[in-house]
């Protein structure tokens, strides 16, 4: 008898040893958004909830927690070392300084590696392993890098048409003023003048620039307001041709040598080494992926900042649209089995509205998506806080009583304000005529030693990225 309890012993050791290899699990989460739209808030919450959740983080809906399995979270080295690292220590140094600020925004890819330790949940495996791993990496690249993907079926001629198109509007043509000038005057047929190119292209990166400065979100390519580790490369050295400039240059057809062949040869560069490359080396490899959405910025901004948003977000979409025709399904077979759509900064609107910020974020989803399968994928949209720095309060109004925020400025001057009801969908015409709503930016919060961000919702995400993985 007591060999035989030896023996049994020993397998159920054995088991338990290759049950915790078994049980090892590796998850690539992805976070993107287009500039400004609180990825760099995003990502520094995430971890630090992450490596607080046994001491001050609230995470009530994240069930690891919850149970009780959660046994510890430790940053490792990266796994690329080509990538660059996302500078946690950096981004907390800011919010913990005298007074708070919020840290530096995201300009490129970066990384992160997060060791999860937990103890399972699942029956069975009782008899395999108490403890598991998973092993975590968090890559933090720009939205703006998504607006490519439609390039990829777009030759020179339409890309060109497409950005005419889009100076059709008067406040983006308003900006355009110097390169117009240029571009029109320039020589197609001459003999390519690199310099030349060279100082167009930077009037075009300037204005592109100045859209994104002035709210615009749809600006092409990607690469030239986030250029990475391509600053200054000449195959950013191109910019598009005016309709009527096409329609000389395709009866005309390229001279070899010429502006005209060098500008076509250069977005052929950018399609083939720029924007492929992103899509093959990372993209990838994501497993999950989180997209963050500032729908509030836009609503403040106006009305064509907000449909400027929708229609980047459109064209955003094209990336996790896996139906069998995409060209992404051409390239290779996409691996994102969850997507989060989250409307980020909620703290700017009282929790009454935040629902109706999870409509609207899922109206402009909707106008967008209609035609799109995302085949094999689960979806879920939400409205959060990475980093919660206004605080709900009451006021009476007219002898009502309404919900307000509580916050302070940049100069440390407190505000108290009701910032405005968030439309439930897609906002039609009357909503601008009067529009109410406004909102200021928020002071970081001050944080007390050690204490875990406050958030909003920071728990359900992290439950829908990881729950099912750390059972
Ligand atoms: P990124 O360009 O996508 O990396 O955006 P950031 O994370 O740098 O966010 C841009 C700005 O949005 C920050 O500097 C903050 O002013 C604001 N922001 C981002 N997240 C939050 C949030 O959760 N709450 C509030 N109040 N502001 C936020």
């Amino acid at each position: 008898y007591l060999k035989n309890s030896h023996f049994i012993d020993k397998v159920k050791q054995n088991v338990k040893v290759t049950g915790a290899r078994l049980a090892d699990r590796h998850l690539n989460l992805a976070v993107t958004g287009l500039s400004g739209s609180g990825k760099t808030a995003f990502i520094t919450s995430l971890v630090n909830q992450l490596l607080e959740a046994n001491d001050s983080a609230e995470l009530p809906f994240f069930s690891v927690v919850r149970e009780e399995r959660l046994y510890g979270v430790k940053r490792e080295a990266q796994p690329n070392l080509s990538l660059r690292r996302f500078e946690y220590e950096r981004a907390m140094q800011a919010l913990d300084a005298q007074p708070a600020c919020w840290p530096e925004s995201t300009t490129g890819i970066s990384q992160v590696r997060l060791h999860i330790r937990y103890k399972k949940n699942r029956g069975l495996s009782r008899y395999f392993s108490e403890d598991a791993l998973l092993i975590l990496d968090i890559t933090d690249y720009p939205g703006e890098w998504l607006l490519d993907l439609p390039l990829l079926e777009m030759d020179f001629a339409q890309w060109s048409q497409h950005c005419d198109q889009e100076l059709l509007s008067p406040e983006r043509m308003q900006l355009a003023g110097e390169f117009v000038t240029l571009r029109d005057s320039l020589d197609l047929t001459a003999k390519g003048d690199e310099l030349a190119l060279k100082h167009i292209a930077s009037v075009y990166t300037e204005y592109l620039n100045q859209c994104r400065s002035a709210g615009f979100q749809l600006l092409q390519p990607g690469r030239f307001i986030l250029p990475g580790e391509l600053a200054g490369a000449p195959v950013l050295d191109f910019f598009p041709l005016s309709d009527v400039q096409v329609q000389q240059t395709s009866q005309r057809g390229a001279v070899k040598g010429s502006n005209q062949n060098l500008l076509h040869k250069r977005y052929e560069h950018y399609q083939e080494q720029v924007v492929k490359p992103f899509y093959t080396q990372h993209f990838k490899r994501f497993d999950r992926q989180v997209v963050l959405v500032d729908c509030l910025s836009a609503l403040n901004n106006g009305r064509a900042h907000f449909n400027d948003l929708q229609r980047a977000l459109n064209w955003l979409l094209t990336s996790f649209e896996y139906g069998k025709s995409n060209i992404l399904s051409r390239l290779f077979d996409p691996k994102i089995d969850k997507l989060i759509f989250a409307a980020s900064k909620a703290d700017h609107v009282t929790p009454d509205q935040q629902s109706n910020l999870v409509k609207l974020l899922d109206s402009m989803l909707h106008n967008a998506r209609k035609q799109m399968q995302f085949d094999g994928v689960a979806t879920e949209s939400t409205a959060i806080a990475a980093i919660r720095a206004s605080q709900a309060g009451k006021a009476v109004h007219q002898g009502e009583d309404i919900q307000i925020l509580q916050g302070t400025d940049a100069q440390g001057t407190p505000i108290r304000m009701f910032p405005g009801d968030v439309p439930a969908k897609c906002p039609g015409d009357n909503f601008w005529l009067t529009q109410g709503f406004d909102f200021p930016r928020f002071a970081p919060p001050q944080r007390l030693e050690q204490q875990a961000l406050p958030h909003i919702r920071m728990d359900r995400v992290l439950e829908f990225i990881l729950g099912d993985k750390i059972r």
